[in-house]
């Protein structure tokens, strides 16, 4: 039997420098994620997280190296082929329909190749219903399935968009910041949320809150400079020096 070692590897990013006008926010970057990976992403303000989840969309186009998205180069590819052939994307602040209620808002998630028009005006069939259900219960927003989505807490919203993405049913999930602005009690739901998403889901998720991230209990990369410093687990980085240099004098504790 040939034994494939990179058989479940889902993204693997080689070697890959973006220059902005001679600054480098990306330089020689290696990442790979496996197939139901939940994996955190940290680093200090301009280290190139940001950037580093534009490259994986197509939204940023790298400058050398290579992006591998299920064993296929994305360089060149735009962003909206990146999309349709699995990358999928939630922005830091939510981007929901507000006047709309909560149960519409999943029922435009789940069709996504006809028009929202449409889905308005329309009763979904039995199946999305049936996909709108699931989606509501893991989101814990069963009961609210009626509310305007406008009327959510910050936290639920949050949690809306997060289910949203995955009524598209993406390969994987980049998620940039989804505890911003939480309660202590939103943010650890939000972690129990994408903890229990995991091995079903592969999903990258960038944030600053460091109890998010422990509670996390993923592999996690710490970019700086536009590189991976290290990555390990949660105690394995806490205790490395160069993540100790990195984050002194920031108040950030690990
Ligand atoms: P992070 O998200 O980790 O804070 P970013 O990826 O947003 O970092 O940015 C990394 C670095 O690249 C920063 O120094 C930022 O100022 C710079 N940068 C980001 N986008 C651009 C751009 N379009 N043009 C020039 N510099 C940029
Ligand atoms: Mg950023």
């Amino acid at each position: 039997m040939i034994f494939d070692m990179k058989k479940d590897i889902l993204l693997d990013i080689s070697n890959v420098t973006v220059s902005f006008e001679g600054f480098l926010a990306l330089k020689q970057l290696n990442l790979s994620l496996k197939q139901g990976e939940l994996r955190a992403v940290i680093g200090p303000n301009g280290a190139g997280k940001t950037t580093f989840l534009d490259v994986i969309t197509g939204k940023v186009k790298p400058t050398s190296g290579d992006v591998f998205f299920k064993g296929k180069s994305l360089i060149g590819k735009k962003e909206h082929k990146i999309a349709r052939i699995g990358v999928g994307r939630k922005f830091q602040s939510p981007r929901i329909f507000e006047n709309l209620t909560v149960e519409k808002n999943l029922e435009i998630a789940v069709s996504q190749y006809s028009s929202p028009l449409k889905i308005i005006a329309n009763k979904p069939s039995i199946e999305k219903t049936e996909e709108v259900k699931k989606l509501l219960k893991i989101i814990n927003l069963s009961k609210q399935y009626d509310l305007e989505a406008g009327s959510l807490s910050h936290g639920q919203k949050q949690w809306l968009e997060i289910a949203m993405l995955l009524g598209q049913k993406p390969s994987l999930m980049l998620i940039d910041e989804p505890v911003a602005g939480l309660t202590d009690e939103e943010t650890e739901l939000t972690a129990d949320l994408l903890k229990s998403l995991s091995g079903e889901n592969t999903i990258i998720v960038i944030d600053h809150d460091m109890e998010f991230i422990r509670r996390l209990e993923s592999n996690v990369t710490v970019l700086n400079q536009g590189s991976v410093l290290c990555e390990g687990s949660m105690d394995q980085i806490q205790n490395d020096p160069k993540v100790i240099e990195v984050y002194l004098g920031k108040k950030v504790s690990l």
